[in-house]
């Protein structure tokens, strides 16, 4: 990557730094909240005369008093030799190898080295430093991370965290701080804006005054990190449970602006009415997280990426084409659902890296969106509306959309309802498979207003 290489000199082995150990009567972590698994990796690696320590996130929660998601290892033990004490385990990775050892129902647990450098400190992709210098020490493996909240090691015997960073006083005080000189570690991997502003928004912690400048100086280094990575860390943050929090602090450090270019001029502009876009992104997310919380709560399905990208995406789409304010025959319809896709295709679609399917999906969306919005009446949609294939997944997002406009939250069951994506056509069954009862009563024929197999009109759109 070319940006790592604009960074003056490569980082350099620092000396020891002495550690904060703070004993278990100190710390409200204990060993019974530890993975059992994780608990046998770590016995393990001790029975065989091997350090071996709970990393990262996994002691950042459990410290924080919150469930972790995962619980990584670090340990003295190199790849090969880890490989003959776990059997069952996998090296990954191809700068720096990592051991994952596999457990039952396909859960895998991650085991690396203690190591100097993050792989995002080299400076090239290329680059792959000498075995001697690729390990590293305790104190060497706490500076190689991060934010100081997730550089804490929890050592099993006795009991102690240690902490070369002040990254228990961060969790005391509810502060992220990238560790380290915050804009040198940025330029040598941007996506670290991203995580600081996830566990900000997760925890609804302070982001430290010289990080946070760093940032906001910093957001458009965003643009040099390969597209899927940036993706898939969005999406996280989508999903996350903080959304509306994130988007505040995405939009004002401009992390925002450069993960959606063409809301940089919106997010600038200090109208701060209840239709302005940006408040109504800010509604956007709230909405997002509370159908996410209620889908987790009930068990179901979370909406699809696509449906949030396209809920995201309505603001843009309104004040640069006013699709929802104003009425357009089906013609001019087929020609702006064009427009839009195109528009994506230039910009998110390539700095994003998304895949085919999810763009179509996304202007289906937003193009259906202004039928049942111009298509309303005193009851409800009109019958050919209803016979859509589209009809519960547009009516979804169209209640999505009203609680997002309007701020008031509806009906927690118009939020919930779980639609799994519908298997492609040669999945479904053929009237030969159906169950009796379907025979009698078959599904509604639905008329796709996009389809791949109509002929004319753009993309399959049928007049
Ligand atoms: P989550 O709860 O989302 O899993 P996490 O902090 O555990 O949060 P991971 O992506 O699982 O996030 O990363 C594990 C650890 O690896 C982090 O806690 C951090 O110490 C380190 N890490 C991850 N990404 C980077 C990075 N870009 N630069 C330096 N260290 C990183
Ligand atoms: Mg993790």
């Amino acid at each position: 990557m070319d940006f790592l290489k604009e960074d003056d000199a490569p980082e350099v082995p620092t000396p020891a730094l002495s550690a904060r150990i703070i004993p278990p009567e100190e710390h409200p972590i204990t060993p019974d909240q530890i993975d059992r698994d994780a608990l046998f990796i770590l016995r393990k690696l001790a029975d065989a005369g091997f350090a071996g320590y709970l990393v990262g996130g996994g002691v950042r929660d459990l410290y924080l008093g919150k469930t972790p998601k995962d619980f990584d290892i670090s340990t003295d033990a190199r790849p090969g030799q880890l490989r003959k004490l776990f059997p069952h385990s996998n090296t990954i990775g191809r700068r720096f190898r990592l051991v994952q050892v596999f457990f039952k129902a396909g859960k895998t647990i991650e085991i690396s080295t203690l190591r100097s450098l993050s792989e995002y400190d080299l400076d090239g992709p290329e680059e792959v430093l000498a075995p001697n210098n690729t390990f590293g020490t305790l104190s060497e493996d706490a500076r190689r991370r991060d934010l100081t909240i997730n550089s804490l090691f929890y050592e099993i015997e006795k009991g102690t965290i240690i902490d070369y960073v002040g990254g228990t006083a961060d969790l005391d005080r509810g502060i992220v701080r990238i560790g380290g000189e915050p804009g040198r570690r940025i330029g040598r991997d941007p996506v670290r804006m991203m995580r600081a502003i996830r566990h900000a928004a997760r925890n609804n912690f302070t982001i430290e005054a010289e990080t946070w400048k760093a940032i906001c100086t910093n957001s458009d280094k965003l643009r040099l990190c390969p597209p899927s990575r940036l993706r898939d860390e969005f999406l996280k943050d989508l999903y996350d449970g903080a959304a509306h929090h994130w988007f505040r602090l995405a939009a004002d450090s401009g992390i925002f602006a450069n993960l959606f270019p063409f809301y940089r001029k919106t997010l600038l502009k200090s109208a701060d009415t209840l239709n302005h876009p940006r408040e109504l992104l800010a509604r956007i997310f709230q909405t997002i997280d509370r159908a996410n919380a209620l889908a987790v709560q009930q068990n179901i399905h979370r909406q699809p990426d696509f449906f949030l990208f396209a809920l995201i995406l309505v603001p843009w789409v309104e004040a640069r084409w006013q699709l929802y304010s104003e009425f357009r025959k089906s013609g001019a319809l087929f020609q702006l659902a064009k427009q839009i896709r195109d528009e994506i295709d230039r910009t998110i679609g390539v700095d994003l890296n998304l895949r085919r399917s999810l763009r179509q999906e996304t202007v289906n969306l937003l193009i259906n969106l202004s039928l049942f919005i111009h298509n309303k009446g005193a009851n409800g949609w009109p019958k050919w509306l209803k016979r859509k294939s589209y009809f519960r997944r547009t009516e979804l997002f169209y209640h999505f959309y009203t609680e997002a406009l309007t701020g008031e939250p509806i009906d927690d069951e118009a939020l919930t309802t779980d639609s799994p994506p519908r298997p492609p056509e040669a999945l479904q069954p053929t009237p030969a498979q159906l169950a009796p009862q379907e025979k009698k009563h078959p599904p509604p024929k639905c008329k796709p207003a996009f389809s791949a197999k109509t002929k004319g009109g753009i993309f399959g759109f049928k007049k």
